[in-house]
């Protein structure tokens, strides 16, 4: 196995950023740790309203994000770094060749899920020491690999700056998961200059020694949080005087759950938490509905939303009470650039490692780099996304989540290959 002169670096981090996980928009002790390493090797590193638009921030809690400056402030990350921040997680470094070239941004994202990790002696985390030690929170998604991959390309980037043209863009995003983050970063316009844009996914539907260099089925969705707000009464009493939000609630979702299907293609609709009521006698004033729609295309995921929105609106006039819809997050579909796809070919079959070359796989899920994707195209970039394959010990988001190491080195192969084939000088 040849590993390249990386590989240290790339388990090194990965294996410190497995222990601190934060989830979705509390990513600040993180942050720190991507940008203190970016700065170090000479990177400006960009912060707070320069890669997130808050006008466009999806599905972000103010009090989660006070936890995770408190967490910051317990691992000692410096106030002044926390400021600089402005309240919002993520972080791009940028490399300029100072030679006339093409931009590349390349992308990875940096949350977590809430998923307590095994203590199985049998999961390599547990048993090398690296287990999370946030409780009740873990990298099961293997987004500490890519930020361990984005880091070692950035410090590869700054070893070979004399070969290079142009200028690069290593993009931290932060809350993929419910897909929140993307859409803000893609608002601030930090991608707007940028000529081609490549992200990727470990593990998924490939095994190590594999990539897909031509996934399909990327998911559009919108993620809503829907409250119906009634009024109480005494159901004994006076049940006549009270507004039953938890009544509007069920019925809105059995006619949810029966969206007629679109003709043009593959729909979905999940309603995954309901919660309601205040006890046993109470008509219940108030309801919180978790949802989701998904659709193969914009316009079918569009149609989707809007069904979803006058079946919410007609239960609470049915039931006369008052509603509330927040848009929590967004994807859309993503399609690569047929000459991104053959530089993609190209630089994988100069892998030993790599020993299957998949063109088509089906993604079978939502990404929201598609976001950012869709935001490089419109202003005339060009786009690619590969899965990197791992073998996994089980599915993404489960407890006993893990990956081969050996999987962040064709990873970042991938990415090294990619930043010499379009910044390479000629
Ligand atoms: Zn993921």
């Amino acid at each position: 196995m040849a590993f390249s002169s990386y590989y240290p670096q790339l388990v090194s981090q990965r294996r410190e950023l497995h222990q601190w996980p934060e989830p979705g928009w509390t990513e600040f002790t993180t942050t720190y740790y991507l940008a203190k390493k970016l700065k170090e090797w000479g990177y400006d590193v960009l912060l707070g309203t320069k890669v997130v638009n808050p006008d466009a921030v999806l599905g972000r809690s103010e009090k989660d994000v006070e936890a995770g400056l408190q967490a910051a402030r317990d691992h000692h990350v410096p106030e002044e770094f926390l400021k600089a921040t402005e309240g919002y997680t993520g972080a791009v470094g940028i490399f300029d060749s100072g030679r006339p070239g093409p931009t590349l941004a390349m992308r990875f994202d940096i949350d977590c899920i809430p998923v307590q990790e095994t203590t199985d002696a049998a999961h390599i985390p547990t048993k090398e020491g690296f287990r999370s030690k946030h409780d009740g929170y873990m990298h099961a998604c293997g987004h500490d690999c890519h930020m361990s991959i984005g880091l070692t390309v950035a410090k590869f980037i700054v070893d070979h700056k004399d070969e290079l043209c142009g200028r690069i863009k290593i993009v931290f995003q932060p809350a993929e998961e419910g897909v929140r983050g993307a859409n803000a970063v893609a608002e601030s316009g930090v991608l707007d200059d940028v000529d081609y844009f490549v992200g990727s996914h470990i593990g998924m539907v490939a095994k190590y020694g594999e990539v897909v260099i031509d996934p399909w089925g990327f998911l559009c969705t919108t993620k809503f949080d829907v409250t119906y707000t009634g009024k109480p009464a005494h159901a004994g009493i006076e049940p006549n005087a009270g507004r039953n939000a938890l009544a509007a609630a069920c019925s809105a979702t059995l006619q949810l759950l029966g969206i007629p299907r679109h003709g043009s293609g593959m729909t979905r609709v999940n309603v995954g938490m309901l919660n309601a009521g205040k006890g046993r006698n109470v008509i219940p004033p108030n309801a919180t509905m978790v949802m989701e729609v998904r659709g193969e295309t914009a316009e079918i995921n569009d149609y989707m939303a809007e069904q979803a929105m006058a079946i919410i609106k007609g239960n609470a006039v049915s039931y006369g009470v008052d509603y509330d819809v927040r848009k929590m997050g967004a994807a859309c579909d993503m399609k690569n650039d047929p000459d991104m796809i053959d530089a993609l070919r190209e630089v994988a079959k100069g892998i030993p490692e790599i020993k299957t070359i998949t063109e088509k796989a089906n993604f079978g899920g939502s990404e929201d780099a598609s976001l950012l994707a869709r935001r490089v195209k419109d202003h005339g970039g060009k786009v690619a996304f590969f899965v990197n394959g791992a073998d996994r010990e089980a599915g993404h988001h489960q407890f006993n989540f893990d990956v081969n190491e050996e999987a962040l080195d064709t990873g970042f192969k991938m990415f090294a290959g990619m930043v010499k084939k379009i910044c390479g000088r000629k």
